[in-house]
């Protein structure tokens, strides 16, 4: 998988404790973690932060834009370092936590929010690409669509010009900026004319898509990844641990060598990027799933109370094509013809066989194999179980 090519060893700090009341946020103690293996959907939650502090904001006691930058914090941490912060007017000190008021930072929030917005922009695009039926296909595989067929298929998206960039957002560059740009004479960009900056979405052609993401994408990675190697030195087995701190770039004579290239996101903004790129590379290859803590839920406490437990909105990366757990062919989900099955999703093979043979099969549909993993993080699991320890 791509995500192989980031560095999993790369490190941010999430708080725990964070607290939010309207117009304030206030943490925390860091908390050390790695996003690689934590956040791998990260990019997704942000864009759910948007739809739910900007699009359509939660209803609830207290469930305003502090709040969700609340719960951002306490599952991923901040876009950029401390020190960023610092600069901008923001107490944020190792240790100590820190606050941020609304009122007094509008740049904080005018920011986290921009950046949802974009990511959470290019996400709408994304979902579009995968459900689109183009060839009899459902999802746009750009290896299989010609030159001719990107330049002439529209597909209708949010329009990006109502995703604008605060004043102080980070970001270098927007999915409005390439909409909006000066065109040299030699490029045609068709979806230009029917950009519109008060209509609610934006007829754009595939290729024109295609190009926007990937400048998008390119241009907020560019000064914000390093590349490095891992792993020069892949066997400690005679090298004791502490030894190898005190000593490090020494190895043991039993040592073997191993070259693997990865990419060093310098902030947790540019792991983002990181996974929009991925995302970005997979489709139509894969699909996603809500994670099994997505929702609130009442949990019981030693007490005999329940206790509200925040779902993560998050969400989990599939194989859109995986094994049937009768059969065990690889299927996939497809819609059926309106007259057959009234429409319904079913699962079927590349050949198009959705009928399953297995004698073990009460049905004869195909049926997926259950996954192995249904949390977006150990983190999250752990949100939900420590709680129900509790359970008597
Ligand atoms: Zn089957
Ligand atoms: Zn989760």
């Amino acid at each position: 998988m791509y995500r192989k090519r980031i560095n999993p060893e790369f490190k941010w700090e999430r708080y725990q404790n964070v607290t939010s009341k309207t117009g304030s946020v206030t943490g925390g103690f860091p908390q050390i973690y790695k996003p690689t293996f934590e956040a791998a959907t990260a990019h997704r939650r942000l864009a759910k932060a948007y739809e739910e502090g900007v699009l359509s904001p939660l209803s609830g006691e207290n469930r305003n834009q502090s709040f969700i930058v609340s719960q951002w914090l306490s599952h991923y941490g901040l876009l950029y370092p401390e020190t960023h912060f610092n600069n901008i007017g923001i107490k944020i000190q190792k240790d100590e936590g820190f606050e941020i008021d609304v009122s007094k930072n509008v740049k904080f929030f005018d920011d986290f929010f921009t950046h949802a917005g974009v990511v959470w922009w290019i996400v709408q695009v994304f979902n579009l690409f995968r459900r689109i039926e183009h060839n009899k296909e459902i999802g746009l595989n750009p290896s299989k669509i010609t030159h001719l067929d990107a330049t002439s298929l529209k597909l209708n998206v949010p329009n990006p010009l109502r995703v604008r960039p605060a004043p102080s957002s980070n970001l270098t560059f927007m999915p409005a900026d390439w909409a909006e740009r000066k065109i040299p004479a030699t490029e045609a960009v068709q979806s230009q004319i029917s950009l519109s900056s008060s209509a609610t979405t934006w007829d754009a052609t595939y290729l024109d898509l295609l190009r926007l993401i990937g400048e998008t994408i390119q241009e907020n990675l560019a000064d914000n990844v390093q590349f490095t190697f891992v792993n020069w030195v892949n066997n400690f087995v005679d090298y004791p641990r502490s030894n190898y701190e005190k000593h490090q770039g020494i190895a043991s004579d039993n040592a073997t060598y191993k070259a693997q290239g990865v990419f060093q996101p310098k902030t947790l903004s540019a792991f983002i990027w990181l996974l929009l790129a991925e995302e970005f590379e997979e489709i139509p290859n894969i699909d996603f799933d809500t994670c099994a803590g997505y929702f609130d839920k009442e949990i019981a406490s030693g007490d005999g109370k329940t206790k509200q437990v925040i779902g993560c909105k998050n969400v989990l990366k599939r194989s859109r094509v995986r094994a049937c757990k009768y059969c065990n062919k690889l299927v996939f989900k497809k819609k059926e013809k309106p007259n057959s099955n009234n429409g319904r999703l079913l699962l079927t093979t590349t050949q198009g066989i959705t009928k399953c043979t297995s004698k073990e099969n009460p049905s004869n549909l195909h049926e997926h194999r259950n996954h192995q993993r249904n949390w977006c993080s150990l983190y999250c699991r752990s949100r939900f179980n420590s709680k129900s320890k509790n359970l008597k």
